[in-house]
């Protein structure tokens, strides 16, 4: 069943990991279903609000049946696991590369930039905004298994050989901010950033669509 996860109110989100370690906690008891009672007595939500928040998550209780625990379960791990941080990697450390490291996307608590590349002498070995800096003739042997993602701010004309090496060592997504049009195989997804074309229809949209 596909849940829009958008429409999740915060407050019932906040609720979710109560539940879900609740649940696990029941699973392993070895219990098939519980009620909104029970529920509600464990992690002291009132039941009404545990039979709404329960209905944004497609499960509807079943009177004298209460809930399936296994369905509950599953929904929980695959909402939770968005929150699990995904890291990230960044290829090229000049000028806009130095200013992602510092900014490292704080405010996002589910990406982390937690390790850099360059081929700059000067620059490896370095750490700008407390992530250090690789040689990336040793991207093959340093790059760790659980960085899945990376961001590509070197030249264009080195990104599509970059990126190849990028997906052989299980990178399976690129913010692409090079003018460079990468190609990949299906399973990998590219977002492309090119700022100077960003910038430039900005200015065309203002001459020629002026808002009044
Ligand atoms: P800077 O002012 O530091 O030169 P820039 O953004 O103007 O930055 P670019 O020429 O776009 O310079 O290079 C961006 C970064 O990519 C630089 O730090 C450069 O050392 C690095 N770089 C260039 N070629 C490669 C490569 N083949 N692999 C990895 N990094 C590279």
């Amino acid at each position: 069943m596909y849940i829009d996860q958008s429409k999740i109110p915060q407050a019932t989100a906040k609720r979710l990991p109560l539940y879900y370690r609740f649940l696990k906690n029941i699973h392993a008891s070895g219990k098939q279903r519980v009620s909104s009672k029970e529920l509600s007595e464990a992690v002291k939500v009132d039941s009404a609000t545990i039979r709404r928040d329960f209905s944004y998550f497609g499960a509807l209780g079943k009177k004298g049946y209460g809930y399936n625990v296994n369905y509950l379960l599953s929904f929980f791990r695959k909402t939770l696991d968005q929150d699990e941080l995904t890291k990230v990697t960044l290829i090229g450390v000049g000028n806009l590369g130095t200013a992602f490291l510092h900014y490292n996307f704080i405010k996002n608590n589910n990406t982390q930039i937690t390790l850099a590349y360059d081929i700059d002498k000067d620059k490896v070995g370095k750490v700008v905004g407390d992530v250090p800096i690789f040689n990336l003739d040793e991207l093959e042997e340093s790059l760790p298994e659980d960085v899945t993602a990376a961001i590509l701010t070197v030249p264009s004309q080195v990104a599509q050989s970059i990126t190849d090496r990028l997906i052989s060592k299980g990178i399976k997504g690129i913010l692409n901010f090079t003018p460079a049009r990468l190609t990949v195989p299906e399973h990998i997804r590219v977002h492309h950033i090119d700022l100077a074309v960003e910038l430039q229809s900005l200015v065309y949209f203002m001459k020629h669509y002026p808002i009044e």
